[in-house]
Protein backbone atom coordinates (compact mmCIF):
# COMPACT_ATOMS: atom_id res chain seq x y z
CA UNK A 1 0.00 0.00 0.00
CA UNK A 2 1.07 3.86 -0.73
CA UNK A 3 0.07 6.36 1.32
CA UNK A 4 0.31 10.49 0.28
CA UNK A 5 0.90 12.82 2.68
CA UNK A 6 4.01 14.70 2.77
CA UNK A 7 4.83 15.41 6.45
CA UNK A 8 7.79 17.78 8.03
CA UNK A 9 8.90 14.95 9.65
CA UNK A 10 9.32 13.56 5.44
CA UNK A 11 10.46 16.79 4.61
CA UNK A 12 13.24 16.55 7.17
CA UNK A 13 14.54 13.09 6.25
CA UNK A 14 14.79 14.82 2.55
CA UNK A 15 17.05 17.58 3.89
CA UNK A 16 19.18 14.92 5.40
CA UNK A 17 19.48 13.19 2.06
CA UNK A 18 20.24 16.58 0.07
CA UNK A 19 22.75 16.94 2.55
CA UNK A 20 24.13 13.21 2.05
CA UNK A 21 24.43 14.42 -1.77
CA UNK A 22 25.90 17.46 -1.10
CA UNK A 23 28.75 15.52 0.44
CA UNK A 24 29.18 12.82 -1.74
CA UNK A 25 29.52 15.39 -4.36
CA UNK A 26 26.92 16.64 -5.91
CA UNK A 27 27.14 20.66 -6.52
CA UNK A 28 23.89 21.58 -9.04
CA UNK A 29 21.44 23.51 -6.78
CA UNK A 30 18.56 22.68 -9.12
CA UNK A 31 18.71 19.29 -8.86
CA UNK A 32 19.06 19.16 -5.14
CA UNK A 33 16.23 21.48 -4.96
CA UNK A 34 14.05 19.22 -7.19
CA UNK A 35 15.19 16.74 -4.72
CA UNK A 36 13.93 18.39 -1.73
CA UNK A 37 10.66 19.21 -3.36
CA UNK A 38 9.76 15.69 -4.68
CA UNK A 39 8.31 13.01 -1.71
CA UNK A 40 10.34 10.15 -2.88
CA UNK A 41 8.70 7.73 -0.57
CA UNK A 42 5.27 8.02 -2.62
CA UNK A 43 7.21 6.14 -5.51
CA UNK A 44 7.48 2.92 -3.07
CA UNK A 45 5.21 0.84 -1.03
CA UNK A 46 4.18 2.65 2.69
CA UNK A 47 6.29 0.16 4.59
CA UNK A 48 9.59 1.45 3.14
CA UNK A 49 8.43 5.16 3.96
CA UNK A 50 11.98 6.19 5.87
CA UNK A 51 14.43 3.95 3.46
CA UNK A 52 12.81 6.14 0.82
CA UNK A 53 15.06 8.88 2.03
CA UNK A 54 18.18 6.89 2.41
CA UNK A 55 20.87 6.60 -0.47
CA UNK A 56 19.94 3.67 -1.77
CA UNK A 57 18.03 1.50 -4.57
CA UNK A 58 15.07 0.09 -3.66
CA UNK A 59 13.09 -3.02 -5.72
CA UNK A 60 10.11 -1.91 -6.99
CA UNK A 61 7.37 -3.78 -9.61
CA UNK A 62 8.67 -6.07 -11.94
CA UNK A 63 11.86 -7.09 -10.72
CA UNK A 64 13.36 -3.37 -11.93
CA UNK A 65 13.89 -0.76 -9.81
CA UNK A 66 14.11 2.79 -8.32
CA UNK A 67 17.77 4.66 -8.77
CA UNK A 68 19.73 4.97 -5.86
CA UNK A 69 18.82 9.22 -5.14
CA UNK A 70 23.15 9.55 -6.07
CA UNK A 71 22.76 7.93 -9.21
CA UNK A 72 19.64 10.28 -10.28
CA UNK A 73 21.67 13.25 -8.84
CA UNK A 74 24.27 12.52 -10.81
CA UNK A 75 23.38 11.57 -13.77
CA UNK A 76 21.02 14.85 -13.71
CA UNK A 77 23.75 17.00 -13.05
CA UNK A 78 25.62 15.45 -16.51
CA UNK A 79 22.48 16.77 -18.18
CA UNK A 80 23.41 20.28 -17.57
CA UNK A 81 19.72 21.10 -18.11
CA UNK A 82 18.55 24.47 -18.64
CA UNK A 83 14.34 24.78 -18.30
CA UNK A 84 11.85 24.27 -20.95
CA UNK A 85 14.60 21.73 -22.79
CA UNK A 86 13.30 18.87 -24.41
CA UNK A 87 14.57 15.25 -23.06
CA UNK A 88 14.19 12.33 -23.75
CA UNK A 89 14.45 9.68 -21.14
CA UNK A 90 14.48 5.88 -21.33
CA UNK A 91 13.47 3.44 -18.72
CA UNK A 92 10.58 5.50 -16.37
CA UNK A 93 10.58 2.95 -14.01
CA UNK A 94 8.79 4.56 -10.70
CA UNK A 95 9.12 7.43 -12.16
CA UNK A 96 11.58 9.38 -10.00
CA UNK A 97 13.99 10.50 -12.36
CA UNK A 98 11.33 12.08 -14.45
CA UNK A 99 9.93 13.88 -12.15
CA UNK A 100 12.76 15.02 -10.83
CA UNK A 101 13.45 16.23 -14.70
CA UNK A 102 10.03 17.46 -14.94
CA UNK A 103 10.24 19.63 -11.45
CA UNK A 104 13.48 20.89 -13.20
CA UNK A 105 11.16 22.45 -15.73
CA UNK A 106 12.34 20.40 -18.66
CA UNK A 107 9.83 19.02 -21.48
CA UNK A 108 10.55 15.44 -20.55
CA UNK A 109 9.65 12.18 -22.88
CA UNK A 110 9.88 9.46 -20.87
CA UNK A 111 9.93 5.23 -22.43
CA UNK A 112 9.29 2.51 -20.47
CA UNK A 113 9.01 -1.17 -22.47
CA UNK A 114 7.12 -2.63 -19.60
CA UNK A 115 3.12 -2.84 -19.98
CA UNK A 116 2.88 -2.97 -15.90
CA UNK A 117 4.90 -0.56 -15.07
CA UNK A 118 3.66 2.32 -18.12
CA UNK A 119 0.34 1.22 -17.16
CA UNK A 120 1.02 2.30 -13.00
CA UNK A 121 2.01 5.99 -13.95
CA UNK A 122 -1.99 6.72 -15.06
CA UNK A 123 -3.19 6.30 -11.55
CA UNK A 124 -0.08 7.90 -10.09
CA UNK A 125 -1.23 10.92 -7.75
CA UNK A 126 1.92 13.37 -9.20
CA UNK A 127 0.84 12.72 -12.53
CA UNK A 128 -1.59 15.48 -12.92
CA UNK A 129 0.92 17.88 -11.12
CA UNK A 130 3.79 17.81 -14.08
CA UNK A 131 1.68 18.32 -17.69
CA UNK A 132 5.52 18.59 -18.96
CA UNK A 133 6.03 14.83 -18.88
CA UNK A 134 4.94 13.05 -21.34
CA UNK A 135 4.88 8.72 -20.81
CA UNK A 136 5.16 6.48 -23.68
CA UNK A 137 4.92 2.70 -24.01
CA UNK A 138 7.54 1.55 -26.44
CA UNK A 139 11.31 0.18 -26.74
CA UNK A 140 13.96 2.97 -26.01
CA UNK A 141 16.33 1.94 -28.61
CA UNK A 142 13.98 3.41 -31.13
CA UNK A 143 13.35 6.56 -29.43
CA UNK A 144 10.55 8.85 -30.28
CA UNK A 145 11.51 9.80 -33.84
CA UNK A 146 8.81 11.94 -34.27
CA UNK A 147 9.07 14.25 -30.83
CA UNK A 148 12.57 14.70 -31.57
CA UNK A 149 15.07 16.00 -32.32
CA UNK A 150 16.05 16.33 -28.44
CA UNK A 151 18.24 18.92 -26.22
CA UNK A 152 19.35 16.19 -24.15
CA UNK A 153 18.91 12.66 -23.68
CA UNK A 154 19.47 10.24 -20.64
CA UNK A 155 19.51 6.25 -20.42
CA UNK A 156 18.82 4.73 -16.84
CA UNK A 157 19.12 0.98 -17.08
CA UNK A 158 22.49 -0.61 -18.63
CA UNK A 159 23.11 -0.10 -22.15
CA UNK A 160 25.00 -2.98 -24.19
CA UNK A 161 26.24 -0.03 -26.40
CA UNK A 162 25.45 3.27 -27.77
CA UNK A 163 21.89 3.14 -30.02
CA UNK A 164 22.35 4.50 -32.92
CA UNK A 165 18.79 6.06 -33.29
CA UNK A 166 18.95 8.16 -30.05
CA UNK A 167 22.01 9.83 -31.47
CA UNK A 168 19.99 10.40 -34.42
CA UNK A 169 17.50 11.95 -32.26
CA UNK A 170 19.45 14.61 -31.03
CA UNK A 171 20.04 18.17 -31.74
CA UNK A 172 23.38 19.47 -32.77
CA UNK A 173 25.33 20.65 -29.11
CA UNK A 174 22.42 18.05 -27.44
CA UNK A 175 24.54 15.46 -24.53
CA UNK A 176 23.22 12.20 -23.98
CA UNK A 177 24.15 10.66 -20.43
CA UNK A 178 23.92 6.99 -20.62
CA UNK A 179 26.00 3.98 -18.42
CA UNK A 180 27.34 2.16 -21.10
CA UNK A 181 28.63 -1.84 -20.21
CA UNK A 182 27.06 -5.40 -19.67
CA UNK A 183 27.78 -7.36 -16.74
CA UNK A 184 27.83 -6.24 -13.59
CA UNK A 185 29.35 -2.30 -14.13
CA UNK A 186 28.42 -0.11 -16.38
CA UNK A 187 30.55 3.59 -17.22
CA UNK A 188 28.73 6.64 -17.14
CA UNK A 189 29.32 8.53 -20.26
CA UNK A 190 28.40 12.06 -21.60
CA UNK A 191 28.02 12.64 -25.65
CA UNK A 192 28.44 15.62 -26.90
CA UNK A 193 26.61 15.96 -30.58
CA UNK A 194 28.58 17.20 -33.04
CA UNK A 195 27.76 19.08 -36.24
CA UNK A 196 29.26 16.13 -38.57
CA UNK A 197 26.87 13.94 -36.37
CA UNK A 198 29.48 12.01 -34.55
CA UNK A 199 29.66 12.14 -30.69
CA UNK A 200 31.81 13.63 -28.21
CA UNK A 201 32.33 11.30 -25.62
CA UNK A 202 33.56 11.84 -21.65
CA UNK A 203 33.81 9.17 -19.23
CA UNK A 204 32.32 9.42 -15.75
CA UNK A 205 32.38 7.15 -12.65
CA UNK A 206 30.96 3.41 -12.87
CA UNK A 207 27.59 2.66 -11.99
CA UNK A 208 25.50 -0.72 -11.59
CA UNK A 209 22.06 -0.16 -13.71
CA UNK A 210 19.23 -2.63 -14.29
CA UNK A 211 20.17 -4.02 -18.31
CA UNK A 212 18.91 -1.95 -21.14
CA UNK A 213 16.74 -5.03 -23.15
CA UNK A 214 15.41 -4.72 -26.59
CA UNK A 215 11.86 -4.76 -27.39
CA UNK A 216 8.71 -4.55 -25.48
CA UNK A 217 7.34 -6.65 -22.37
CA UNK A 218 3.66 -6.70 -22.28
N1 LIG B 1 14.41 5.98 -14.20
C1 LIG B 1 13.95 4.97 -13.28
C2 LIG B 1 14.94 3.82 -13.13
C3 LIG B 1 14.38 2.64 -13.75
S1 LIG B 1 15.26 1.15 -13.79
C4 LIG B 1 13.55 5.54 -11.95
O1 LIG B 1 13.73 6.72 -11.73
O2 LIG B 1 13.01 4.82 -11.14
C5 LIG B 1 15.36 0.93 -15.56
C6 LIG B 1 14.06 0.86 -16.30
O3 LIG B 1 14.38 0.76 -17.69
C7 LIG B 1 13.22 -0.39 -16.00
O4 LIG B 1 11.92 0.00 -15.64
C8 LIG B 1 13.22 -1.17 -17.33
O5 LIG B 1 12.01 -1.87 -17.57
C9 LIG B 1 13.43 -0.06 -18.33
N2 LIG B 1 13.96 -0.47 -19.64
C10 LIG B 1 14.92 -1.41 -19.90
N3 LIG B 1 15.14 -1.49 -21.23
C11 LIG B 1 14.32 -0.58 -21.83
C12 LIG B 1 14.07 -0.20 -23.18
N4 LIG B 1 14.70 -0.78 -24.22
N5 LIG B 1 13.17 0.77 -23.42
C13 LIG B 1 12.51 1.37 -22.39
N6 LIG B 1 12.69 1.05 -21.09
C14 LIG B 1 13.58 0.08 -20.81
Amino acid sequence: MRTFEDTYRHKGLRMQLVKVLREKGITDERVLTAIQNIPRHYFMDSAFDKIAYEDRAFPIAEGQTISQPYTVAYQTQLLELKPYEKVLEIGTGSGYQAIVLGEMQAQVFTIERQKKLFDEHRKFVLRNKYPNIKYFYGDGFEGLPTFGPFDKVIITAAAPYIPPKLIQQMKVGGKMVIPVGEGHVQRMLRLTKQADGTAKEEVFENFSFVPMVEGKNS
